[in-house]
């Protein structure tokens, strides 16, 4: 396949926000790419690999800016004051290949195979002399497309390609291309124990779906973990299980920690699938004394603690261990951390995740000894209100935010990537009366004036629609920043920063600066009220009007463990809105 016809497609692409008409260009793609399709997958997503393979492009602005420079004859200044005019290195790109090929006439046409391999190998290409290795392939590539070609595949580089095209865009347009729509759970949940669209993407062309449907948790290859929804008060959680009891844990405040263990190599991964192992480095020691297993998957939350008294302390401790070159023995008296562990997934070359709760807990808890990197969260199983409500309190004077309760039906298994009704979160905040904290995307920005002059005076925040796959706002935010992070957010958001609507989001304001959804943002408020400007669950509730939080107020807490798609979502706000008017009755 021609790259320019992919080139062509994606210009499509950004011209529509309508998710039914992105899924039928990408299923014209999908048909089309044949022996490409695998390569096709990860372009469309911005990327050379699956995300947990972590292969970054190690080529910024800066770099571009010089190639592009090489390559045209311009200065640097001149290309760097294209770029701050636009804020899209692309379309720069774009720009200085159009007026260089009305020059030359020289250039072949980009296969998309050809681009794939060249950008793999800048991905690989590191260590000395590799920045002129990776500019000459970058010229290589913009030389030989047309300008579009060059805009986009610049914007691969540069990490910003964003068409507004999800994970679940993609899988949607590939079922509907080589499959039958009314079995895409089996799909999902292969993808949700494997994400990696371009593995799925093949095994689906080529018809192997007895393969899909045996796709299940493998070590050394990141889940989708399973999440849990969320209900104020208890009865309505006992209500919601199918048994007449539920497993109540301690709800920790920390990381989220998928553990893999295959023989001697180990990987530990974050909700996002981002690879953490070296974080760990006591973790991972200690994981291999604990269990003695063959090969195991576990899923816990690794939360810094204090080993003498048991205290554990804020979850943004384990940050600091990220990026920092601590030897072991320093890293661990400065942040001990210990992971409770909940689940397991996988046991010596077997799946667990079918099994009900209760079993498999036993088998994670026969299976260890608790020490001081790994405990057992702690558990009651009960349908006596009174008793749950005390192992609530407990919990928070152990310094947890609440508790998860947890299905032990026959019903309840490992269920990848899905809040469903298996796991219900009650945390404090709902005690207090003031709402649970809600994980809002950034969307855009309005200047500041006054005392805020140079930075911005209120961010716009939205809520994720997971059935419409798009951006929905809930509220404008200014309130609950320092002066520090005030000041900073130009800067915290100057990537994302462009002058149109992303195409992925519902908005009916206007605001100063529209912002690339991937920020995610804890908020939290009074009330869930209707809104006439608010986009959130537009018209579910009352015809022409949509949902916002009242009285919004960041809590200081960047939630960079989540990617937007693992906000808030729309339903959730919904439920929210429902469940406090029926307490108002
Ligand atoms: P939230 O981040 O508010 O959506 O709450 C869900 C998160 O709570 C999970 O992703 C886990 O990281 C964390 N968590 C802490 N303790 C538990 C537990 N016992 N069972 C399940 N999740 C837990």
């Amino acid at each position: 396949m021609q790259f320019n016809f992919v080139s062509q497609k994606f210009n499509e692409l950004d011209k529509t926000t309508k998710r039914l008409e992105m899924t039928a260009i990408l299923k014209e793609l999908f048909l089309e790419a044949d022996e490409d399709l695998k390569m096709l997958v990860y372009l469309i997503l911005g990327k050379v690999a699956p995300d947990f393979e972590g292969i970054e492009f190690g080529m910024g602005n800066k770099l571009i800016i010089n190639a592009l420079s090489s390559v045209s004859g311009k200065s640097e200044k001149e290309i760097s004051g294209m770029f701050a005019r636009t804020g899209d290195v692309g379309s720069v790109a774009r720009d200085i290949t159009a007026v260089k090929k009305q020059k030359s006439l020289a250039s072949e046409e980009l296969t998309v195979k050809y681009v794939f391999n060249s950008l793999r190998k800048l991905a690989d290409t590191s260590g000395a002399g590799s920045v002129k290795e990776k500019e000459s392939i970058y010229s290589d590539l913009i030389l030989n497309g047309t300008p579009d070609d060059a805009m986009y595949i610049t914007r691969v580089i540069a990490g910003k390609l964003r068409l507004g095209v999800s994970d679940a865009t993609v899988l949607d347009a590939l079922v509907e291309a080589f499959y039958e729509k009314t079995d895409k759970s089996s799909v999902e949940t292969a993808y949700n124990f494997h994400p990696d669209l371009g593995y799925i993407a093949e095994l689906l062309r080529d018809r192997k779906i007895d393969q899909i449907k045996k796709i299940g948790p493998e070590p050394l290859i990141p889940f989708k973990v399973m999440l849990a929804e969320r209900l104020p008060d208890i009865d309505q959680i006992l209500g919601k299980m199918s048994g007449e009891k539920a497993a109540f844990e301690f709800k920790y405040d920390g990381l989220r920690a998928g553990i893999h263990k295959l023989g001697d190599r180990v990987r530990i991964f974050s909700r996002g699938n981002e690879d953490t192992t070296s974080q760990f480095p006591d973790i991972v020691e200690n994981l291999k004394k604990t269990f003695r297993a063959e090969s195991v998957i576990l899923d816990g939350e690794a939360v810094p603690y204090n080993p003498e008294t048991g205290e554990l302390y804020p979850f943004q401790m384990v940050s600091q261990r990220r990026g920092r070159k601590y030897d072991l023995d320093e890293m661990k008296e400065t942040v001990p951390v210990v992971v409770f562990l909940f689940d397991i997934l996988y046991l010596n070359g077997e799946s667990l995740v079918s099994k009900p709760y209760l079993e498999r807990r036993r088998t994670l808890e026969s299976l260890f000894e608790e020490n001081d990197s790994f405990k057992m969260a702690r558990s009651v199983v009960s349908d006596d209100p009174g008793e749950i409500e005390k192992f609530f309190e407990d919990s928070i004077e152990h310094g947890c935010e609440g508790v998860v309760a947890k299905n032990v039906g026959p019903e309840s298994v490992y269920r990848a990537g899905s809040r469903g009704w298996l796991w219900i979160k009650f945390k404090r905040d709902y005690q207090a009366e003031l709402w649970d904290a809600l994980d809002l995307v950034v969307v855009g920005a309005f200047h500041g004036h006054g005392r805020r002059k140079g930075t911005y005076g209120a961010l716009l925040m939205a809520s994720y629609n997971k059935e419409k796959d798009v951006f929905e706002t809930v509220c404008k935010l200014g309130t609950g920043f320092t002066d520090e992070v005030l000041f900073s957010l130009p800067d915290k958001f100057s990537g994302l920063a462009q002058d149109r609507k992303p195409p992925n989001l519902e908005c009916e304001l206007e605001p100063d600066v529209w912002i690339y959804p991937e920020k995610v943002m804890e908020i939290v408020g009074a009330e869930i009220t209707l809104s006439p400007v608010h986009t959130c669950a537009f018209s579910m509730v009352k015809e022409g009007s949509g949902l916002a939080l009242r009285f919004p107020r960041f809590n200081g807490r960047w939630r960079d463990d989540k990617s937007p798609t693992d906000a808030t979502t729309t339903n959730e706000v919904l439920e929210m809105y429902k469940n406090q008017s029926s307490k108002n009755k």
